[in-house]
């Protein structure tokens, strides 16, 4: 019954008295027991349809059942940008690691993710920004804007249904707020200030741990409680403002979020999401909000937090403020957005995750070991690659039980570094079968079961966004220069010898009928520039000899095959 005692300083109709004492009474036949406290900030396990995952939720502090409203869809609600600069690898991390959570649960799981997302177009930052540019802030918004949708896109981050912004949605941010005041839980003050009245909640504040801090906001002396936080604020000269019942002002920070979710999802939200630094106070305040305006016993069911980022060496996360930070634009040019996400993988999405060029080294050698094993498997596919006989039968179990821990993994709160191990031991398995021998004819071959592996895995890592088969973007964007290159010196190697081999005897003398011939014993390299030739057509290599000259060049959209030298191949 002690949800009740929470909202005793609002006006509550009867009907919501009624419904909220239905709630509690649910609450006390079905709690979950691990959470079964009875302060205001237990936790009411979600009826609905259950995905069969557990989900670390951050308003319990452990792993809990991930339960759906509505069967086969999730609401997800996340706090997207501040646009006023360029973002950096520390916003890519936490955007990224989600962007592979969605993925997981539409493709794995079956799972319809419905996700909206908030760009913060009005903000400090964005003033200051244009008062330092000598622009309108909706010149630095839109471009930041652009600039932030531009990143999602080269990081392969698939954009949410929707994208709202602030400056479009302020009337509703008005209506909800003067909703909050109605219901008791906010106050205004004669400077035009609007408050969120903490007292007003009792102990149903501080879900995230922060309920002793204060916000402190500076020079404001007019709160009831130093943790009373902005709703709105007047604005000063100079800044955008809109009309509302206090005065010309703006929205507080933390309202557009409980607003936008609201008018997108209604009074329940399955999935909140957003990094670590975001639970508190913001958070902490969008919850007060959303269920002080709807009156609710729990607005947002989940609350996923990603962990910070580091550079490696430094025990700050990356951020703007202490100019730590690498951009997104400045990472693409070093790594792709493949390896990226490998080096998201490799790390659990909650972990704080440490970034150095040698984490990143570890990524990128882990795609390059799958790459590798793809060819070679596909070149033992081929005929090309011939092996002693493979163990077929282990082969086919070693498939199926990776399927199986990669499924059992991700249904553990999405633990991708257990998933990454197991991909990584069944290119082991793939590998140690993979036993070049000389060529020799009559021995059993075993393709099904590497096209299968080689599937398998290609679909997996496409569920996480890396694509091996259409990476132009990927290594191939390097490694195909330096192929370039090497094609390059090795045609010119080739040119002249044949040249030296076409050379012809000297001119037969006068009154002879017979033409001037090639040397008989340099036509051995001839035969040898053809071989070379026919050799590397199948790689991707196509040498073309347009008389005593040649052209090459690399076959478009091809991969270029290893070679079957046993010591190309990479053992994992
Ligand atoms: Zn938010």
């Amino acid at each position: 019954m002690n949800g009740l005692r929470m909202w005793t300083r609002s006006v509550q109709p009867l009907l919501w008295r009624s419904k909220v004492l239905r709630a509690a009474l649910t609450l006390s036949s079905r709690s979950h027991g691990s959470c079964g406290g009875v302060s205001g900030k237990s936790w009411i396990r979600p009826s609905g349809y259950d995905t069969g995952l557990k989900t670390f939720n951050s308003l319990t502090k452990q792993k809990e059942p991930l339960i759906l409203s509505r069967e086969g869809v999730a609401t997800w609600y996340s706090c997207g940008p501040t646009v006023y600069d360029q973002a950096h690898l520390g916003h890519a991390c936490s955007y990224v690691r989600f962007d592979i959570l969605q993925r997981i649960l539409s493709r794995l799981f079956g799972v319809t993710v419905i996700h909206a997302m908030v760009i913060t177009d009005i903000d400090d930052k964005i003033i200051k920004k244009s008062w330092e540019e000598g622009v309108s802030p909706s010149v630095i918004s839109s471009m930041y804007e652009d600039e932030f949708k531009k990143d999602m896109l080269a990081l392969k981050v698939i954009p949410p249904a929707v994208y709202l912004r602030v400056t479009e949605n302020v009337h509703h941010i008005v209506a909800f707020i003067e909703q909050i005041i109605k219901n008791g839980h906010a106050y205004s003050t004669k400077e035009g200030d609007v408050f969120f009245d903490i007292q007003s909640i009792g102990d149903r504040y501080g879900r995230f741990g922060g309920a002793g801090d204060s916000q402190g906001e500076p020079g404001n002396t007019n709160k009831r409680d130093l943790r009373d936080f902005a709703l709105w604020k007047p604005s000063k000269p100079q800044e955008p403002f809109w009309e509302s019942p206090w005065g010309r002002g703006r929205p507080g920070w933390h309202i557009e979020c409980s607003t936008i979710a609201s008018a997108v999802f209604g009074s329940q939200l399955d999935i909140h999401s957003g990094g670590i630094d975001l639970a508190f106070p913001h958070h902490e305040n969008e919850v007060a909000q959303s269920e002080a305006y709807h009156q609710c016993e729990q607005w947002a069911n989940y609350f996923l937090h990603s962990g910070h980022l580091h550079l490696k060496g430094s025990a700050e996360k990356m951020s703007k403020s202490l100019k730590n930070y690498i951009t997104i634009k400045d990472f693409l040019q070093s790594y792709t957005a493949n390896e990226f996400r490998m080096f998201c993988l490799a790390s659990k999405y909650r972990s704080a995750i440490d970034y150095s060029d040698s984490s990143m080294s570890e990524a990128r050698s882990s795609l390059g070991t799958i790459s590798s094993f793809i060819h070679d498997a596909q070149a033992y596919m081929r005929g090309q690659l011939q092996c002693s006989p493979v163990q077929e039968t282990l082969l086919w179990e070693r498939l199926a039980e990776t399927k199986s821990s990669v499924l059992k993994s991700l249904a553990d709160d999405f633990d991708t570094p257990r998933v990454v191990a197991a991909v990584m031991n069944l290119v082991y398995q793939g590998n140690c079968q993979l036993q070049p021998v000389s060529k020799s004819g009559g021995v059993v071959r075993s393709p099904a079961v590497f096209a299968a592996i080689i599937s398998y895995i290609r679909d997996l890592l496409d569920v996480f966004g890396i694509d091996l088969q259409h990476s132009k973007d990927s290594d191939s964007g390097r490694s195909s220069a330096s192929l370039e290159a090497v094609v390059e010196q090795l045609t010119r190697f080739r040119n002249e010898v044949r040249t030296y081999a076409l050379t012809r005897q000297d001119a037969p003398p006068t009154g002879s009928s017979k033409k001037p011939g090639l040397y008989p014993e340099r036509l051995p390299l001839l035969k040898a520039c053809d071989t070379l030739r026919t050799d590397l057509a199948p790689l991707g290599v196509l040498i073309k000899d347009r008389g005593a000259t040649s052209t090459w060049e690399i076959t478009e959209g091809k991969q270029i095959q290893r070679g079957e030298d046993e010591d190309q191949k990479t053992s994992s």
